[in-house]
């Protein structure tokens, strides 16, 4: 017993040092290496972000996430309701020059103060302002999913390599400690191979009238929770899935009437392992469990900004608890500025998940048949 304690305690702290060397690598800047930023004359010490859609996702985590970061700032906003914007400029010290609206928008391209473009939309408008802002020079972040379907992805790829800019996907658990210790885990094997995962991301939605429960605006549990199931199932087992096979299930006809409630779907991947997930708009769950050969990895709760636990049949894992938005920007501007490898969260990522949503709604549509990818 007292063996096991001595074990535990130390690789309790090799955990913490390995946050602690995480967020330093993640911030670090190295100014001897700072011209990977393809279109700056000149250094900046911090890049400037401009946030594009003024809703609940910018107004309670970006914005607040951004006073918080080392290596970018808030240099602007976009938005189509000009009572949002006196508090705005108040509480983010925004100056007039700053300020545009959905019109106005594709001035941006002569305020050199923004160097990325923050897409926090509606699902379908996700596109039209990543391109619109690459027309503009920028670089884009893109929240999730990153588009309407895999084509559109495409497009949204081919558009930032024609402009020469970056596209990055809202992907903030790739910076997250407990994810990327789970990574870690699974990639040294460290309970053996990996045979099987478990994941559920869902909660009880709301008000009936918001654009989540519409299909024009790529409402739908699948697209704005789902999503982050799939992206768990992908690095944890760290294949691509060549075959899916999916079921949606609807208790109330009314409230889901365009868009999917629940959907459950398996996954399965070239080296034999399978994953069954499950997204809602009706029942809360919140996890994913990784099994493997000698052991299983569990992460409960999994997805959402607060304390994440992890948890092994050796010891667990509770890191402290930190800022995932600020984390996952600040690792795309040092990206940007000083050519640091990003933690995979790139435009191409994003597309791999559109072309697993597009196989799911597929598979849905034939009744749960197996549809390769
Ligand atoms: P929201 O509804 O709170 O905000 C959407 C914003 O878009 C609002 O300011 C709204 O005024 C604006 N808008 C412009 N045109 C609109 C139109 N035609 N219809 C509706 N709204 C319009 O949504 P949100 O929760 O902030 O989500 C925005 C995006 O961020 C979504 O893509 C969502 O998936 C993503 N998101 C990501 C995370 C994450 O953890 N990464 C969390 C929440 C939301």
């Amino acid at each position: 017993m007292k063996g096991f304690f001595i074990t535990f305690i130390s690789l309790e702290m090799k955990r913490r040092k390995f946050t602690k060397s995480l967020t330093a690598s993640i911030t670090s800047i190295s100014l001897t290496n700072g011209f990977g930023h393809n279109h700056l004359s000149f250094r900046k010490e911090k890049l400037g972000i401009a946030l594009v859609g003024l809703g609940n996702y910018a107004t309670r985590q970006l914005a607040p996430a951004l006073l918080e970061t080392q290596m970018c700032e808030l240099k602007g906003i976009v938005s189509g309701t000009p009572s949002k914007i006196d508090l705005w400029k108040k509480d983010y010290n925004l100056k007039d020059h700053q300020i545009y609206d959905y019109n106005n928008f594709d001035s941006i391209a002569n305020n050199d103060e923004i160097d990325i473009v923050y897409v926090v939309l509606p699902n379908n408008m996700h596109k039209e302002f990543t391109l619109r802002a690459f027309q503009a020079g920028k670089h884009v972040i893109c929240e999730k999913p990153m588009a309407m379907n895999a084509q559109e992805a495409a497009q949204m790829i081919e558009a930032g390599k024609k402009a020469k800019r970056q596209l990055f996907i809202g992907y903030r658990l790739h910076y997250e400690p407990h994810h990327r210790e789970i990574i870690r885990l699974c990639k040294t094997e460290a309970f053996g191979k990996i045979k099987f995962f478990e994941g559920g991301f869902g909660f009880r939605i709301g008000n009936p009238n918001q654009w989540r429960l519409n299909k024009a605006y790529g409402g739908g549990a699948l697209m704005d929770v789902g999503i982050y199931v799939i992206q768990a199932a992908r690095y944890t087992i760290g294949l691509e899935p060549i075959a899916i096979s999916a079921r949606e299930f609807k208790t109330d006809l009314v409230k889901f009437k365009e868009v999917d409630e629940l959907i459950t779907w398996q996954m399965e991947f070239s080296n034999g392992a399978v994953a069954n997930c499950t997204t809602s708009f009706s029942a809360s769950t919140n996890h994913l469990y990784v099994a493997a050969e000698k052991g299983l990895i569990r992460l409960s709760p999994a997805y959402t900004y607060g304390q994440l636990r992890g948890y092994t049949r050796k010891y667990n894992f509770d890191f402290p608890q930190i800022n995932q938005q600020a984390l996952h920007m600040d690792g795309i501007s040092n990206s940007l500025m000083n050519s640091v490898p990003h933690m995979n969260v790139g435009g191409e990522e994003g597309l791999r998940d559109m072309k697993i949503i597009d196989a799911i709604f597929a598979s849905i549509k034939q009744h749960g048949k197996r549809v390769m990818i």
